[in-house]
């Protein structure tokens, strides 16, 4: 008898069990396994195994049920939130740098003008242009940074514990 017969009626007996299987198929099954000890042996423990899942019987405390779905929604909630901060911040430091960039592009037009007209040598109002106008916002950048840094950590913490 070839293997694709064996494999056949294995599959019909886990057919036979989870949706059923056609008059046809049943009477070649049970002809198939009064012939072949193998895929009879197989569909006595297959029989014998859906009985035993049968009579076990599951027993759940309503009061657990509820729990476990509120701490569960709690915990994505937290995420959530979490996940804000963490895009907030990432915005800001983006914000924060952009506005570093093009402010001082469109500063420093005006800062050399005036540098100009007060007679500050050249590193004089670099100086000045970097204290007063890159530094702040560079600052600012540097803080969300660091927020970000620390939000990232305390995520990375959360979802460790
Ligand atoms: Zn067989």
């Amino acid at each position: 008898m070839s293997a694709d017969l064996h494999a056949q009626a294995r599959t019909l007996v886990d057919r036979n069990q989870m949706s059923g299987i056609s008059p046809a198929e049943q009477a070649w099954l049970e002809d198939h396994l009064r012939q072949c000890d193998q895929c009879n042996g197989y569909a006595e423990l297959t029989a014998r195994a859906i009985g035993g899942l049968g009579s076990f019987s599951f027993s759940m405390d309503p009061s657990l049920v509820a729990r476990t779905q509120e701490a569960l929604t709690r915990r994505a909630r937290e995420m959530e939130a979490e996940r804000g901060r963490h895009r907030m911040y990432l915005r800001g430091f983006a914000l924060a740098c952009l506005f570093t960039v093009i402010g001082s592009v469109l500063a420093w037009q005006g800062w050399a003008y005036v540098a100009q007209r007060v007679q500050l040598v050249p590193w004089e109002w670099q100086l000045g242009f970097s204290l007063f106008w890159v530094l702040p916002s560079a600052t600012v950048a540097m803080l969300l940074l660091v927020g970000l840094a620390l939000e990232s950590n305390r995520i990375h913490e959360r979802s460790l514990a």
